[in-house]
């Protein structure tokens, strides 16, 4: 394999944290290589209100667009498929893409991200983003005196419930299950605080261009609602970590210290990918770029010299 093919750094994932972190390497001055797969959770609809300098939000498509021609400003390389396989090959790694092609790096930093489990009727991801949101650090606010559904069927969901009663009284938990989840003491909280608790499944929505009217049942019967807030659980995309041996945590997630380093040398995480709570792109861009720097510093050799003897 000529020197030449191998990048300093793969970055495996195209949004907020795989962008800050391929933006810092190449401002390293080192060789990035980005593959993206394209689509994850920066690529609804919604608005970001909390994200800094922004007053008036912006989508997530818009600042993801602009992340994006910042990169395209620097000698970054991308390769817009996925990462189905890595490997360690010697002192580097290898990532093969969907389409075959195998590419080198001297490091890697994963930020694939997480896939969310939302409700799948038909024209899901019109209201993604819109009026369907998962997060109530996101978009709690949005939910001022309004009627919402929690579509959630565990304890933490129907605790996060309890939560929304911050922002409206009008809350519904439904389970979207036949069978219900939830536990007594927490059922019991939620009748308490006069939060009703429907056991039935979501057979579509009426709405228009993304924007909810009210939720259809199974069973038959419609919950009017402004705003529905899926807590169905979600799953981080760190299968290609764990192929590596990197330590996973018991919900799933890629295990770093606050440098994001991982557990196998070279390997770095940043994102969504690597945290329970706090999914944010502010932490997203934290984390891509101090995952940057810190590769960046495992890049020199000396650095290398001095790890040895720590
Ligand atoms: C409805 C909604 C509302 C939100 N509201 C807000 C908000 O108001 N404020 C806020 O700060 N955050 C908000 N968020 C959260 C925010 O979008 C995420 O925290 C952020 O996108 C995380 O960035 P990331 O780079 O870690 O992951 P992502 O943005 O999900 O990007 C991961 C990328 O990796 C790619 N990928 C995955 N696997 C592979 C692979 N094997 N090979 C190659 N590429 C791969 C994906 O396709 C994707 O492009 C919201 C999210 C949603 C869904």
């Amino acid at each position: 394999m000529p020197s030449e093919l191998v990048y300093d750094a793969l970055v495996l994932g195209g949004g907020p944290a795989g962008l800050a972190a391929a933006i810092q390497l190449a401002r390293f001055n080192r060789s990035v290589l980005v593959l993206d797969e394209g689509g994850g959770r920066s690529s609804y609809h919604q608005v970001n209100h909390n994200y800094l300098g922004f007053p008036g939000g912006i989508t997530s498509r818009d600042l993801r667009r602009l992340c994006r021609e910042q990169a395209s400003r620097l000698p970054i390389a991308f390769i817009d498929d996925a990462a189905a396989a890595v490997s360690r090959q010697g002192s580097c790694y290898a990532a093969r893409t969907r389409d075959g092609m195998e590419v080198h790096g001297r490091t890697l930093v994963v930020a694939t991200g997480v896939r969310d489990r939302f409700p799948g009727f038909p024209g899901w991801e019109t209201y993604v983003g819109r009026s369907i949101f998962w997060c109530i650090v996101c978009d709690g606010y949005s939910t001022r005196g309004r009627r919402i559904v929690v579509v959630a069927n565990d304890d933490d969901g129907g605790v996060t419930a309890l939560q929304f009663l911050q922002f409206t009284a009008h809350v519904t938990v439904l389970s979207n299950s036949a069978h219900c989840g939830l536990g007594t003491k927490v059922r019991r909280e939620l009748e308490a605080r006069g939060i009703r608790l429907i056991e039935d499944e979501i057979a579509g929505v009426l709405g228009h261009d993304g924007i909810l009217g009210a939720v259809e049942l199974k069973r038959g019967g419609t919950l009017e609602a402004d705003y529905l807030f899926s807590l169905q659980g979600i799953t981080p995309a760190s299968e290609l970590a764990a192929s590596l041996g990197c330590e996973i945590s018991h919900r799933g997630y890629i295990v770093t210290d606050m440098e994001q380093r991982t557990n196998v040398p070279g390997v770095f995480a940043a994102g969504d990918v690597t945290r329970d709570l706090a999914h944010q792109i502010a932490t997203a861009v934290h984390e891509g770029i101090t995952a940057a720097t810190t590769a960046n510093y495992t890049l020199y050799a000396a650095w290398q010299r001095h790890e040895q003897y720590r």
